[in-house]
């Protein structure tokens, strides 16, 4: 564990301690860190953490307005290939771990649309958590764009998983959804008939084959709409074709690569 950056790192590295953690499954794991130095970020983008010198980027579940960073990752066992993940599920509260200090990245609440269609896979959900706790909770976020008011954003969040107990923030988005008309959650599971999902009773299905469907039936104007995809690359590369050659605009983040 790297208790202080190394004198190669010092400089571009400051460090954070692990706060609070817990564990969703076998593999998913939520981690809040507290930053040593104040670490400004937008809902959206990423921070990347590090453990002796082995560093990856995560984006961040928090609103910039929370005390502490939260992070839901997903383990890649060694025997699969995974480096830095493995470490971080062995972390107990009080770790130290290095943490660049500027976030980055651009996937973002886009300006200028009315519709946002955030679609995910698993910790593919983690963006639109932060981007929806920061809408709900600072009136002035996000700044008017482009004669888009507040009161006419929409968000439409359609996440993917094999099992119900991966989803992640589910409970969250359905009280979300039962209490604001402007936010929709649907949630599907890819693999129906296996014992793990035996109490599901809600869509069935990838969640790149209900997409084009579900986005239809919402008979919302392409121009004024913008469809995310955030998770498993294979998703991604689906959804974008399916809305390549239409008016409807495509942003996507990949969590990693397709071997
Ligand atoms: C911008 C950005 C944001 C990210 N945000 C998150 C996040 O919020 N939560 C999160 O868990 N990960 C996130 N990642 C992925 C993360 O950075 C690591 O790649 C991942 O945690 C695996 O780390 P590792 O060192 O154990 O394995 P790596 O050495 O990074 O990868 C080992 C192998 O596993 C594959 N792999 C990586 N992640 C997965 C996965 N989830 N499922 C299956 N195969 C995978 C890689 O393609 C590679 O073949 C993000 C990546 C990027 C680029």
């Amino acid at each position: 564990m790297a208790e202080t950056a190394s004198p190669r790192m010092k400089g571009r590295f400051t460090t954070c301690e692990l706060v609070r953690r817990e564990e969703l499954t076998e593999d998913l794991i939520k981690f809040w860190i507290k930053p040593a130095e104040p670490f400004v970020f937008k809902p959206g983008q990423y921070c990347t953490i590090g453990v002796d010198g082995l560093e990856r980027p995560y984006s961040i579940v928090s609103s910039p307005d929370e005390p502490e960073i939260e992070l839901f990752i997903e383990v890649v066992p060694y025997s699969e290939g995974g480096h830095l993940t493995p470490v971080l599920d062995d972390l107990e509260v009080g770790a130290q771990m290095t943490l660049r200090p500027r976030a980055k990245g651009i996937f973002v609440l886009q300006p200028g649309f009315k519709n946002h269609i955030f679609v995910g896979t698993v910790t593919g959900v983690v963006p639109y958590i932060s981007i929806l706790r920061k809408f709900l909770g600072d009136s002035g976020y996000p700044e008017p764009a482009d004669g888009v008011a507040r009161e006419d954003y929409n968000f439409h969040v359609l996440e993917g998983a094999s099992y119900d107990d991966e989803f992640g923030y589910d409970q969250e988005l359905n009280e979300l959804a039962s209490k604001h008309d402007f936010i929709k959650f649907y949630p599907s599971v890819s693999r129906p008939n296996e014992e793990r999902n035996a109490n599901w009773t809600g869509a069935k299905g990838r969640i790149n084959l209900l997409v084009e469907d579900y986005v239809a039936a919402l008979g919302v104007d392409p121009k004024e709409t913008c469809i995310y995809a955030c998770g498993h690359p294979q998703m991604i590369e689906d959804v974008g074709r399916r809305f390549a050659d239409t008016d409807y605009t495509f942003v996507e983040e990949r969590f990693w690569k397709e071997d």
